[in-house]
């Protein structure tokens, strides 16, 4: 810990003072305090981790790695950055991500600001002072007028609360808080619990090293090829040749991604040889968007949706040669892209090894953890280590886990009892002058969601610049402008397919969590040019006050 770090220590030394207090210091986070010092605002970030980097410093598992293009994912802010910084991959690796993440917080001299170790564990705002209190685990008082929570939509794992846990004598893990030594399965009976994205990036290189592999899955889910491969370096040259006009484009786009043209038809209108033929070439391309617009309506119209579902089940049936196990993993209840949809690198030919089995938990759930394996449907499965790849409390976990109260209010956590309420995914009613970057209702995990980062986080940078040209001290949503904005969040959902799959996106992963669909669909390009204008039009549907 720095010299500087040591200073904001002890709560006996007082309240830090600050402009502007971010919590989190993961891609958002590290941008948040790169705009804040721009603006000359005296900010710092806390982070439960002990290094900078959010998902990519937790998420270590064998496989980890991005599954949109790293030429996307990636900052935008500075050009002289993405034009130096080599992607030796197609999709970026975890370890690589990391090192970049890193490089940032160097090339930019973010470090300084952040104080790593330190989980913010409640935040009050007091209204009569217009200050937030935020206190940490390590006894920091921090006061700021400001609070901006990048806490992060996928940052609280979660293991299921299966009985007998505590008494496996086998070691387990969880895929978000993957130990940093990494883990070696050589030779290990292994029992892999979850088949999301990260089940599946993790099972086929866990199947390489374990004498036996058990695969745990209550819920089949659609992968696609990633074709992952070395960086081709004239697609690079172009790439980084083209950067602003790319950016610009992916503003433009529904998902914040450029370079897939826009589908024009729909699946129904062309015939069943040729839409074949289009999926195949999508197929080979490797990908997720491109797949996804292949036609205009794969994911509004559950028809057109049927044609795309069948042919990647038809696929998983040609690759999986025992067809018991092909029929498990060709998913059934969903229509493809509703849920995450994964990007795999040989995931279904792992079910051809000897050495892999599936278990089928949807019709003999999980009854519990023995001391020596996991039990279902009355079988004792015999491993010596289990990982948990049973995702993440998506969206609203990290933030209902912070006690964030103001005055005599309820807190955040009672207040969005029944799912989250937002203005935007910016801010909340009733919680004056605190922001969230890519917040619940706003378009977050359906973009590329480092566009999503820096649009919210300059929106949230120029609004403080305005307030400070203004006088204002105090901004928060009105209820009403809150109300409307949640109802058209659900309006949209509610016009696609998405809710029709049991998803993270619904909270549909953690019990008892309320059934609520989360981000917002209506597409990154028509929501960013929504922020602008509500800053444009005098930050309508927000209060100001001195
Ligand atoms: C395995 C995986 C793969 C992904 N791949 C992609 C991809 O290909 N494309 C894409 O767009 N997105 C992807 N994502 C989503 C990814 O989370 C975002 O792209 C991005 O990293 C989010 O950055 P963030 O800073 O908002 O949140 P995070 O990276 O989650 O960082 C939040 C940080 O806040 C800290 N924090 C939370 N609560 C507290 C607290 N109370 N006190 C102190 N610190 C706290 C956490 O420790 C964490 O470090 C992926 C996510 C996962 C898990």
């Amino acid at each position: 810990m720095s010299d500087v770090q040591e200073d904001l220590r002890p709560a006996a030394r007082g309240a830090v003072s600050l402009d502007v207090v971010v919590v989190g210091a993961g891609l958002a986070g590290l941008y948040a305090l790169y705009r804040l010092r721009k603006l000359g605002l005296k900010a710092r970030a806390f982070e439960a981790g002990s290094g900078v980097g959010g998902t990519w410093f937790w998420n270590r598992y064998p496989g980890a790695r991005c599954d949109v293009e790293s030429l996307e994912y990636s900052y935008a802010f500075d050009d002289d950055l993405q034009q130096e910084w080599h992607w030796p991959e197609r999709y970026g690796t975890q370890p690589e991500i990391l090192r970049y993440i890193n490089h940032v917080a160097d090339r930019f001299d973010l470090r300084k600001d952040v104080q790593l170790d330190t989980r913010v564990t409640s935040a009050e705002f007091d209204p009569a002072s217009g200050r937030w209190t935020l206190r940490t685990d390590r006894d920091d008082v921090i006061s700021a007028p400001f609070c901006i929570m990048a806490t992060g939509n996928l940052s609280t794992p979660r293991v299921p609360d299966f009985a007998g846990i505590h008494d496996f004598k086998g070691k387990w893990y969880h895929s978000g808080l993957w130990p940093h030594e990494g883990v070696d399965f050589t030779g290990l009976r292994v029992g892999v619990i979850g088949t999301g994205s990260s089940g599946v990036q993790m099972i086929p290189l866990i199947a390489q090293q374990a004498s036996q592999l058990y695969v745990f899955q209550r819920t089949a889910n659609f992968s696609l090829p990633a074709r992952n491969g070395e960086m081709d370096p004239e697609k690079e040259r172009t790439h980084k040749a083209e950067y602003p006009a790319r950016r610009a484009a992916a503003w433009e786009t529904p998902f914040a991604i450029a370079g897939h043209p826009a589908p024009t038809k729909s699946a129904l209108d062309v015939p069943e040889a040729e839409r074949n033929a289009q999926y195949e070439a999508k197929w080979a391309e490797g990908g997720s968007i491109s797949f996804l617009y292949s036609y205009t309506d794969l994911l509004v119209n559950k028809e057109a949706n049927d044609t795309a579902s069948e042919f990647v089940r038809n696929k998983i049936r040609g690759i999986v040669k025992d067809q018991r196990t092909a029929e498990l993993l060709a998913p059934k209840d969903h229509p493809i892209g509703t849920k995450r949809l994964c990007l795999d690198t040989n995931y279904y030919e792992t079910y051809n090894r000897d050495n892999v089995t599936l278990v089928d938990v949807r019709s003999a759930p999980i009854e519990r953890i023995t001391p020596t394996g996991v039990r279902t449907g009355g079988v004792d499965y015999e491993v010596d280590a289990i990982v948990f790849a049973t995702g993440f409390d998506a969206m609203t976990g990290a933030l209902r886990e912070i006690d964030i109260r103001t005055g005599n209010g309820p807190t955040l956590a009672e207040k969005w009892e029944y799912g989250p309420l937002t203005y935007l995914g910016l801010m909340v009613a009733g919680f004056p002058n605190m922001f969230i970057i890519t917040g619940p209702g706003s378009p977050s995990v359906k973009t590329q969601m480092i566009a999503a980062i820096q649009q919210h986080m300059d929106w949230i940078a120029d609004c403080l610049e305005t307030m400070r040209a203004k006088g204002m001290k105090r901004i928060e949503p009105r209820a009403e402008a809150e109300r409307d904005w949640v109802h058209h969040v659900n309006e949209v959902a509610d016009s696609t397919l998405y809710p029709l799959a049991n998803s993270w996106y619904l909270g549909s992963n953690i019990p008892g969590k309320p059934r609520v669909f989360m981000p917002y669909v209506g597409g990154f390009a028509g929501y960013a040019k929504r922020c602008a204008a509500v800053a444009e039009n005098g930050y309508e549907g927000f209060v100001m006050g001195r």
